[in-house]
């Protein structure tokens, strides 16, 4: 590494509200000479980068035309090389089902020094979003942040296995990227849970056209059909749904006094 070498900062833009970015986020995009962009990050946040700023966007959303990760990941280390100050903004938090790891390790392995800012996830945000929390004394001792896809070449989640850990330890399972294949995660989630568990989706989380549906785990994929929610979108399952149905009722009196 010598010292006219830049660097790469992975960046968290969080769920959506440019308001949820972290003030570090907003001092590194400030200070970028070059800006990756994923395609669910808001224009607002990369406007935040400077004028001469060379933004490139590299989303790869399922269906649309994508950039290859190793593309990304040449691109990256080649600007750094050139001394460019590299800022990937990447949605929610960088390492959390945003292959950050992948980059950190690629960048790592050629030398480049790399920085991380964390962002505030889509799955936190999705739940405060319906105004409860993720955990509750009396209905939620845990969470489990899990994806709804097989990851490339492995594995599915053991959904069986997952209910069944919800379920006696009291967990609140938040599944991304699960609205696609909601079906087949329902009826296995059903070998460990009750049908009546509550369970709501909640689609492009803290933007401005959020939209939310709540129901039950024995409803999920019909309720997804029906009201036609699409990704990005996360699906929670757990006791602490049922607290939205109260925080609706309470609103009103709220918003009057
Ligand atoms: N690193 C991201 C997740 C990337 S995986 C994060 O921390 O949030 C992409 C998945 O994230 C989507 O399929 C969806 O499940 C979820 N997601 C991202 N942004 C979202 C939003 N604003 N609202 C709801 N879900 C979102």
């Amino acid at each position: 590494m010598n010292d006219s070498q830049g660097k790469v900062t992975l960046v968290g833009a969080g769920p959506g509200d440019p308001e949820l970015l972290t003030l570090k986020a907003v001092k590194a995009l400030r200070a970028a000479t070059v800006v990756l962009v994923d395609d669910l990050v808001s224009p607002d946040i990369v406007a935040l980068a400077p004028q001469g700023a060379r933004i490139v966007h590299v989303g790869k959303r399922g269906g649309c035309k994508s950039t290859p990760q190793a593309f990304i990941e040449r691109l990256m280390v080649m600007a750094a090389r050139e001394g460019e100050n590299v800022v990937r903004l990447k949605g929610g938090d960088p390492f959390i089902f945003g292959r950050g790891g992948e980059e950190v390790e690629h960048l790592r392995e050629a030398g480049v020094h790399v920085e991380v800012v964390n962002g505030i996830t889509s799955g936190l945000a999705a739940v405060t979003a319906l105004g409860v929390p993720l955990t509750h004394r009396e209905h939620a001792q845990g969470v489990v942040f899990v994806t709804g896809h097989a990851q490339r070449g492995g594995e599915p989640p053991d959904w069986r296995a997952l209910a069944e850990a919800a379920h006696q330890a009291r967990l609140t399972l938040v599944i991304y990227m699960g609205v696609s294949g909601a079906q087949q995660i329902q009826d296995q989630l059903l070998a460990g849970l009750p049908a009546r568990t509550p369970a709501a989706v909640v689609q492009r989380a803290t933007m401005p056209d959020q939209r939310e549906a709540i129901t039950t785990l024995g409803e999920l994929a019909a309720t997804i059909a029906r009201e036609q929610m699409t990704s990005p979108a996360v699906i929670v399952v757990g006791d602490v749904i049922r607290g939205v149905a109260a925080v609706r009722q309470e609103e009103p009196r709220v918003r009057a006094a």
